[in-house]
C-alpha cells in the first residue's frame, strides 16, 4: 500500500479532532478541505456545529485554514467570512503549492502542521507531498452520487489502514472518535 495514500489518523467526523489532541500532537495549523470535510456540499453557511467546533481551536491557539479545490471561491468565501478564517482557494490538490502557501502565510513548518479532508487522492496526497500529516474524515453527510459511493468505496482498504494505524498510536477506540 503506497504510504503518499496512507492517512496517519481516520476519524468519524471533524469533531473528534479536538483541540486537545492537536495540541498533543504539536499541531498549531491546521488546513482543512471543506466539501465533506467540514459539510455536506449543499450546505451554503456553517451552523452551529462548526462554529463551536472552530472556536475552540481558535480559544487553543491553532490556526485554521481552509485548503480548496473549488473552481469557484464564492461558496470557501462565504463560509470562511462566516467564522472568520482565512482560506487558500484554487489550492490545486494534491500540488503542493496550496499547502506550502497556507504555511507561509501563517509562518508555520510542516512539522505543526497537519491536513484534514475526506478524499486520499487530493487532500491526503497533497498533505504527503508536502510533508504534512494526514487527518482523514468520513465524507459530511455520507457519500452522494454514484461517482463519489465509488470513490469512497475504493478509499477503504486505505483507510483500514489508517484506521488500525489510529487504533494503536491511541491505545483505545474514543467516543466518536478515532475508529
Ligand atoms: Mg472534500
Amino acid at each position: 500500500m503506497p504510504a503518499l495514500l496512507r492517512p496517519d489518523w481516520v476519524f468519524d467526523d471533524y469533531t473528534a479532532v479536538t483541540p486537545d489532541f492537536l495540541r498533543a500532537q504539536g499541531i498549531r495549523l491546521l488546513l482543512s478541505d471543506l466539501d465533506f470535510t467540514l459539510a455536506p456540499k449543499r450546505v451554503k453557511d456553517a451552523d452551529e456545529r462548526l462554529r463551536a467546533w472552530v472556536e475552540s481551536l481558535r480559544a487553543a491557539g491553532i490556526t485554521l485554514v481552509i485548503l480548496s479545490n473549488n473552481r469557484s471561491s464564492v461558496r470557501v468565501e462565504r463560509y470562511c467570512k462566516g467564522l472568520g478564517i482565512t482560506y487558500v482557494g484554487h489550492a490545486g490538490k494534491p500540488h503542493r503549492g496550496g499547502y506550502l502557501r497556507a504555511m507561509e502565510q501563517n509562518g508555520e513548518t510542516a512539522a505543526r502542521t497537519a491536513m484534514l479532508g475526506d478524499k486520499l487522492l487530493t487532500d491526503c496526497l497533497g498533505a504527503r507531498l508536502a510533508g504534512v500529516r494526514m487527518l482523514m474524515v468520513e465524507p459530511a453527510g455520507g457519500a452522494r452520487g454514484p461517482w463519489q459511493k465509488v470513490l469512497h468505496a475504493l478509499q477503504e482498504p486505505f483507510k483500514r489502514v489508517g484506521a488500525r494505524d489510529t487504533r494503536s498510536k491511541d491505545g483505545k477506540k474514543t467516543k466518536n472518535g478515532a475508529r
